[in-house]
């Protein structure tokens, strides 16, 4: 019973878990099979999971409800009235700035809404999502969008970055903005794109640095979204950090050109990168659909953040969605299980595997910084994705049902 005297719902299941995705406490971790499964039984009273065992043999999949920590909901669902058939980076970029004359408060917070229902629908806990933070819109996007987080607290935790040029930093209403976002406890974003030459870029870059240090804001960085000049904004950013220090945690993401660099060259980046602590969002669908995009060819190469190559130098790399139905990117609807299986053929990342499954899950959730890391455990919250017929294939499939438990109680049932 709970302190008002009202009954808690409890409840108990029997699935297979992905073992990267699950904490046994002392219980010795049975092997998983080649599927990297393990049938448990998982009980729950009230919000928190009350004991999670390993048992023999079990059907269907249970995951953590899961985490987008990467999005853009200022701008979703634009696609329709500012398209970019051609599907390039510069179309986009206009197509972006066409619609963002017309952003409204209104639109945003219908966008906004309609975003956090499908994801919240398919069973994600938390979302951070960049917001345009210069220009005619960003002031009511950020009331608009502190609000809905308010609203929205019990059920996603929405996390808010400032996405400006990184040169705005260095203004005095880069610094004001600093401290709004540091009073919203926001992130500080920004965009380094190709070619990112020379000390005017390291002079913004430590600005941005040292005002997130200051204020004791994450910084996440749009940073090298590109097809050429590999590795061009990571190289300038190291530069800088390795000559500061920082008590803040940096992501990069994007970091796509980075695939384009010799295997030499990303391998002693890489070590770089994880000496800096440095985190990465990899965003294959926005990237693939993008970047190296031209008339009447198919691409030969596909700049996309090197996400095993980063995780063996000991970089933590999460996998975002990015872009739903806007100018960047047509499709997309937050929805990680869907997530989950485009990546495997764009970015070969198979969920069986450890390293597959951990940038959709608890490396995502400590990239956010969130106060549980995704592990199934007894004492976590009771919030998980259920799918009761489902094995990988069934879930690759995109083509089976969910249930969605969050603290406790069942909130969507599409068995
Ligand atoms: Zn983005």
């Amino acid at each position: 019973m709970s302190t008002a005297g009202v009954p808690l719902a409890s409840g108990e299941l029997r699935a297979r878990c992905p073992r990267s995705l699950l904490d046994l406490g002392s219980d010795p971790s049975p092997t998983a099979d080649v599927d990297g499964l393990i049938p448990v039984i998982l009980s729950w009273s009230g919000s928190r999971i009350q004991s999670v065992k390993a048992t023999s043999e079990a059907t269907g999949l249970v995951l953590p409800r899961l985490v987008e920590p990467h999005a853009h909901l200022d701008k979703a669902f634009s696609w329709n009235e500012y398209p970019n058939p051609a599907g390039t980076y510069p179309g986009a970029l206009a197509a972006n700035f066409r619609e963002h004359e017309t952003r409204s408060a209104e639109r945003v917070q219908q966008r906004a809404e309609r975003a956090l229902q499908l994801a919240w629908d398919h069973g994600l806990r938390a979302v951070r999502s960049h917001i345009d933070s210069l220009g005619p819109a960003a002031n009511c996007s950020w009331e608009v969008l502190s609000a809905l987080r308010a609203r929205w607290r019990e059920r996603i935790e929405l996390q808010l970055v400032a996405l400006v040029p990184v040169e705005h930093w260095s203004t005095p209403e880069g610094q004001h903005l600093a401290a709004e976002v540091a009073q919203a406890q926001g992130v500080i974003g920004g965009v380094l794109a190709p070619p990112c030459r020379g000390r005017a870029t390291r002079r913004a870059l430590r600005r941005l640095l040292e005002l997130a240090d200051q204020h004791g804001c994450p910084v996440d960085l749009h940073i090298d979204e590109a097809a050429s000049h590999p590795a061009a904004g990571v190289r300038q950013l190291l530069r800088v950090l390795e000559s500061m220090s920082l008590s803040v945690p940096v992501t990069c993401s994007h970091a796509s050109s980075l695939s384009l660099l010799s295997a030499c060259s990303l391998q002693r980046l890489a070590t770089r990168m994880a000496r800096q602590n440095l985190q990465v969002v990899a965003l294959p669908l926005t990237n693939g659909w993008l970047l190296g995009h031209r008339d009447n060819e198919t691409p030969l190469r596909r700049p996309l953040a090197p996400i095993r190559q980063l995780q063996r130098a000991g970089v933590s790399v999460a996998v975002g969605g990015d872009n739903v139905q806007d100018p960047w990117f047509p499709g997309g609807r937050l929805d990680p299980l869907a997530l989950i299986a485009m990546c495997l053929p764009l970015a070969q990342l198979a969920p069986w595997d450890d390293h597959g499954m951990k940038p959709f899950g608890t490396d995502a959730a400590r990239l956010m910084g969130l106060a549980w890391d995704g592990c199934l455990r007894a004492g976590a919250p009771a919030d998980l994705i259920h799918l009761p017929e489902a094995g990988w294939p069934e879930l690759l499939a995109m083509a089976c049902p969910r249930r969605v438990l969050a603290s406790g109680h069942w909130v969507q049932d599409w068995s």
